[in-house]
């Protein structure tokens, strides 16, 4: 008997970060360093930080394209 070595063990619950929902440990999906609810909701977050990262990527390079443009017409 080890009852007071017992520890309750208590379930890490996070959300998906696609669909916000619970995960539960059997039902989760591990792709990353992250957990989703399925492939589909990491899919969807994947996507989205690649379009995002395109788009910082873009919008530095457009500033940097105006910001050393020469000026003409002066
Ligand atoms: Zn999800």
């Amino acid at each position: 008997m080890a009852e007071a070595t017992e520890v309750p063990v208590v379930e890490e619950v996070k959300n998906c970060p696609a669909c916000k929902k619970p995960l539960k440990k059997a039902r989760r999906f591990y792709r990353n360093g992250a957990y989703y609810c399925n492939n589909n909701c990491f899919k969807k977050v994947n996507a989205e930080a690649k379009a995002a990262a395109a788009e910082a990527k873009a919008a530095a390079a457009g500033s940097a394209d105006t910001a050393e443009k020469p000026v003409e017409g002066q």
